[in-house]
């Protein structure tokens, strides 16, 4: 199989709905490279058959077939997304200290002739909080899912932070991160006030509130924030969910999850490229797209 000159690839399941090919081909763009970035549907390891690049394939070969290919020339390198960020482990020479923290690599490159994967969740996740002066706080995480454990390596490892709280729905998942990761509390969300009142950070890494179910929020009604804590909602679609916006009224800091997903594939870009992404001009070309699809 062959690929176009410098193609980059997105792998997971589902793709369809992706926002990278936007960011990247738009960043590729400004800055004239040449170069191409598609998303491809790989079905669940060991799952039903599934299309990819126009074959027909199990999950797992498919994904290992897809990295060994990887050869930083035609196929300079691919993110991977949900649910291949762990699977794919296996299948590289080497991991970054980040992503062997993580336990999951979103990007990988070729570095020496060695396919490398790393992780640019928990950088694109401390790049909007950068000077707001969050270092050794109290961190609330609600859920407990990969996103979730990129922001606890972040909390701990870039904010340093002082008390670090899983919030979740499901507390085996939340036992595993915090096992697994050596870090953090497992709470339910009965425990939330008490959390709330000195929380710093407060991080949405659920779905709950994601388009189109708008009008909902993962905190219970009525909850009470601290003394203006910051607000992160990882959901980017709506721009500001009804998470931010109760914490916008309570008079809270809030930052909604557009700027954390450009910051992951401006890391991407830079680890493939060794240029820096246009993230301002990425953005504007983010939001105008998602605006016109909701017209
Ligand atoms: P995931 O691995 O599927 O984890 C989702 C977590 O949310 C799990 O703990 C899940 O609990 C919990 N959850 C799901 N529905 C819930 C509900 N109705 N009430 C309470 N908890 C619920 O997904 P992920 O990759 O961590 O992603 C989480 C969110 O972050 C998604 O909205 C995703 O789009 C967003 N995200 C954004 C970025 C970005 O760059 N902005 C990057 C990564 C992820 P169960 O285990 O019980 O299902």
């Amino acid at each position: 199989m062959s690929y176009p000159t410098s193609t980059f690839l997105l792998l997971g399941n589902p793709v369809e709905h992706s926002l990278s090919p936007l960011i990247h081909n738009s960043a590729f763009a400004l800055l004239g490279l040449p170069f191409h970035y598609s998303a491809h549907r790989i079905s669940d390891i060991g799952g039903l058959d599934v299309e990819v690049l126009g074959e027909v394939d199990r999950g797992t070969e498919r994904l290992r077939h897809v990295i060994d290919r990887i050869d930083g020339v035609s196929l300079k390198g691919v993110n991977v997304t949900i649910p291949h960020k762990k699977a794919v482990l296996p299948f590289l020479d080497e991991l970054t200290p980040i992503a062997r923290q993580v336990g999951a690599a979103n990007t990988v490159f070729v570095r020496n002739g060695l396919k490398v994967g790393h992780n640019t969740d928990v950088e694109g996740f401390l790049s909007p909080l950068l000077g707001l002066n969050l270092e050794h706080k109290e961190v609330v995480i609600l859920g407990s899912g990969g996103a979730a454990r990129a922001v606890m390596v972040a909390a701990e490892s870039g904010l340093k932070a002082s008390r670090i709280s899983v919030v979740s729905r499901n507390l085996d998942s939340a036992r595993a991160a915090c096992a697994d990761l050596h870090m953090g509390e497992v709470h339910e969300y009965a425990e939330l006030p008490e959390l709330l009142a000195t929380a710093s950070l407060i991080v949405n890494a659920t779905p709950v509130g994601m388009w189109p179910a708008t009008d909902h929020s993962p905190l219970p009604p009525f909850a009470k924030l601290g003394t203006h804590p910051i607000v992160y909602d990882l959901i980017y679609n709506p721009e500001e969910t009804e998470l931010l916006r109760e914490a916008r009224i309570q008079g809270s800091t809030t930052i909604g999850g557009l700027k954390m997903l450009i910051a992951q594939a401006a890391a991407s870009f830079k680890i493939w490229t060794g240029q820096e992404m246009p993230v301002d001009a990425v953005e504007q070309a983010v939001k105008a797209h998602l605006k016109l699809k909701k017209n």
